[in-house]
This record gives structure tokens, sequence and C-alpha cells, in this order.
């Protein structure tokens, strides 16, 4: 038997009704929100992530799958999409012609890292980015997009974490105030940070070792050497979204470590999770445009991760069962043909009708019928045949009527109909 790769896993019928829910969900709001999606390819030029992702991270530097095509290329499937969209609106001119952009696109990333739970090595986001707006109501209107999600799915403990990264104005001369605060601090960081504490300051923050946290615990806050105009920038996104009902945690220890990323910066954690507790998380990434060859434009987004955001709602509701409306169950040939007919008509007036296909007794095909669930069974065989007659149970009330064929198909979705109505 061949087995699928470690860090890959398949998503089984059982639980995609879980995925297309959520994904309905996500595709209903952007919408709403004025987002149009956006569909790219999942391998690109490993250069593309190279530059948009930073040479010196852990996704970029251990990570990645990458390898050389047949004609040389050296090629990487997607790690995120942000870099992706910010290719395609270079690419395709939109900088210029329409600079203004929302887009948003689902789909698999693929990252190397250690398997776990919560952590694959294929796993899908859905991803959000407002392209050429610097307006605070920008940030803003994600956040209250994201929160609207999450209380939408249901998911209550869902705590939104907000901090402003500044611009490279304000924060180099606060890693510099870091970075002396981290000196001073040298004894007490993991072998990681003491490299980090020079090249990334910033990274040291957010480091999940106890004895870093502990070490940071006192560390100056960037926003409180924001400039003027970050600090306003933040107060009105702040404001903005706490106007709509966003309750927000401001957490000064929430970082991302490159340049090109300024301002907003935020994550969504739930406690249901575990060590993975991110389920989203986003940000202002206003020199990401230009970085990838394009003008000065500014840019924000996030990436919620769906596999743990399944994760969770399955562990509150479990996976909803799909069951079909109608089940038929047909004795002899004659019958099948009959049944196979009628299932088609109801499929098509919208109803989801299944049959036996290949079932002998009537006995375990009604043991069948009441395993899928089905709302009604009908019931065919030679004698409803000749009299151009069906039985049908309903599988709640176990009351069974007897109905003419001719119209069946009519009856039938308007009896589902009602009974869905009825709940
Ligand atoms: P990031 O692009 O690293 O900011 O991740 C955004 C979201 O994607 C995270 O909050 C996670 O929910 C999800 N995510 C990131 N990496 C993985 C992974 N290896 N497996 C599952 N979900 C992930």
């Amino acid at each position: 038997m061949i087995r699928l790769i470690r860090g890959f896993r398949d998503i089984l019928p059982e639980h995609t009704g879980l995925w297309a829910l959520v994904e309905g969900v996500a595709r209903e709001l952007l919408e709403n929100f004025g987002f149009s999606e956006i569909r790219l390819p999942v391998l690109e030029h490993t250069e593309l992530f190279a530059r948009g992702i930073g040479a010196d991270t852990d996704i970029v530097e251990k990570e990645m799958y990458t390898f050389t095509d047949r004609n040389g290329d050296l090629l990487t499937l997607r790690p995120e999409a942000t870099a992706g969209v910010v290719r395609s609106y270079v690419e395709h001119g939109f900088c210029a012609s329409a600079p203004v952009q929302k887009l948003y696109t689902m789909g698999p990333m693929f990252r190397r890292e250690r398997p776990q739970r919560g952590r694959y090595r294929q796993f899908y986001q859905i991803n959000a980015e407002v392209l050429g707006v610097q307006s605070p109501l920008a940030d803003a209107q994600l956040l209250v997009l994201v929160h609207e999600f999450f209380s939408r799915l249901g998911v209550t403990d869902a705590a939104v974490h907000v901090n402003s990264l500044g611009c490279p104005n304000c924060r180099n001369p606060y890693k510099e105030e870091l970075k002396s605060y981290l000196a001073a601090k040298s004894g007490r960081l993991c072998q990681n940070c003491l490299r980090r504490k020079e090249t990334n300051p910033l990274r040291v923050l957010d480091c999940k070792s106890e004895q870093c946290a502990e070490a940071v615990a006192g560390a100056p806050s960037m926003t409180d050497w924001l400039c003027d105009a970050c600090r306003d920038h933040f107060a009105a996104v702040l404001s903005a979204a706490e106007s709509q009902g966003v309750a927000l945690v401001l957490d000064p220890r929430l970082v991302r470590g490159l340049d090109y990323y300024t301002r907003t910066t935020f994550e969504v954690r739930t406690s249901a999770l575990g060590a993975q507790n991110a389920v989203a998380g986003g940000g202002r990434y206003d020199g990401l445009v230009q970085l990838l060859g394009g003008p000065p434009r500014p840019g924000i987004g996030f990436a919620v991760g769906v596999d743990r955001l399944v994760e969770i709602l399955a562990a509150q509701k479990g996976y909803p069962q799909k069951c079909p409306d109608v089940y038929f169950a047909c004795l002899g040939d004659a019958a099948k043909k009959a049944g196979f007919s009628l299932a088609a008509g109801l499929a098509r007036a919208g109803v989801a009708a299944e049959m036996d296909f290949d079932g002998a007794g009537l006995k375990g095909q009604m043991k069948r019928a009441g395993k899928s669930g089905a709302r009604f069974v009908v019931i065919l065989g030679e004698d409803e045949l000749a009299g151009q007659k069906a039985q049908v149970r309903n599988l709640k009330t176990k009351e069974q009527t007897e109905q003419p064929m001719e119209g069946l198909v009519e009856s039938l979705a308007r009896r589902v109909k009602e009974e869905k109505d009825n709940g």
C-alpha cells in the first residue's frame, strides 16, 4: 500500500461538510465587505518568497518545498498567499490602473514544519488583502470582518490581539533601545534568541520559550515609541474597530520580524487549540509592493488557518452529518429503473435523493435507508409498479402512505420542503 506523505492528510467526506460551511461563511462575508476573489497558482518562483517573506525567516530558511524544474527554474510550493497576491497585483499593473484592490483567496499552503496537532505540511488558509489603502479604516474593517467571521461561526472564545509596529522611522530607534535591553538579559535568553537579539530583536519578544518570555517581561513596548503619525493611525484603527463592538486585546509582545511589516499587526487566538493557539494572523505590509518590484503602495491583510478553525468547530459541535432527503428502496429490475428515474428527477428539482443500486432484499435496503438518515424512504416493488403507486414512509414519524407515481417528484419535493421548514 502506498501511504500519505508525513504531515499531509486527506480531508474525508464525513468532514468536508464543515470545511464547506466555513468557506461558505467566509465567502459570503468577504463579498459583503466588498472583496473580490482572486485565484493564484500554488507554484511560484522561489525568489518571490525569498524576497516577499524574507530570507532570514524560518519559513524561507527551513520550511519551503523547493525544487529545480526541468528547465533549471527554481520553484517553490507557496508557503503563504500574500506574496503571490502582491506579485499578481504588480504583474497585472493594478498599481497604476486600479491601485485600490480588496482581494481574497482560499487554498492550500505548504510548509515543511514538524507535524503535530494543528500543524500540517499542507494546510489551508482563507486570505484577505487590501492593497493601495493607507487609511486606518482599512485596518479596522479587517478587524471587524475577522471578528464577525468568528462570531458567526460560533467561536466564542476568539480573542483578537493587536499591536502596532510603527514605521521604519520610529521602529529603528525602538529597536536600538530593545537591543540594549536584551544585551543586559543575554544570560537568560535561549540559543536562538541570543543570535536574533542582534539580527532581528523584535522576534525575541514573541519567542515561545519560557525563559525568553520571562526575560522580555519588562522590555520596552513599541507602542510607547510610535511617532505621531503612527500613534494617530493606531488610535484610529482601535477606535473604529471598537465602535463596531470588536473587543481587542492590546498586546505589545505581538510582532512580525520583517522591516516591510508596518503599523497594525494582529492575531486571533483561542484557548481551544493547545500549543497552536493562533487561528488567524494579519497586519500591514506597507513596504511589500515596492519590495516585489512595484511602486510604493500600502497593503494590509490576514490569513485564517482553516484546519485549526475546523478543529475548534468540530470539538464544539461535531461534524454535521450529511443525509439524503429521500431514499429509494426498489425491488426488482423494473422497480430499480423507475427508482433511478425518480431519484434523478428529485436531484434535478433540488432534493437530495439516493437509491440502493445493488440491494436485493427489502429488509436490507430499509436498514440502509435508516442508517443514511433520510427523511423519507420510497418503496417500489412489482405491486407498486403494476398499480402505478409508491409507498412513501416518513422515517421520523413512521407514517406510511401510498402515493400515485404520477407527480411523485413534485409531491415529494413539497413534503421535503415542508419537513425542513418545520425543522
Ligand atoms: P501565518 O501565515 O504563519 O501568519 O499563519 C496564519 C494562520 O495559518 C495561523 O494562524 C494558523 O492558523 C495557520 N497555520 C500556519 N501554519 C500552519 C500549519 N503548519 N498547519 C496548520 N495551520 C497553519
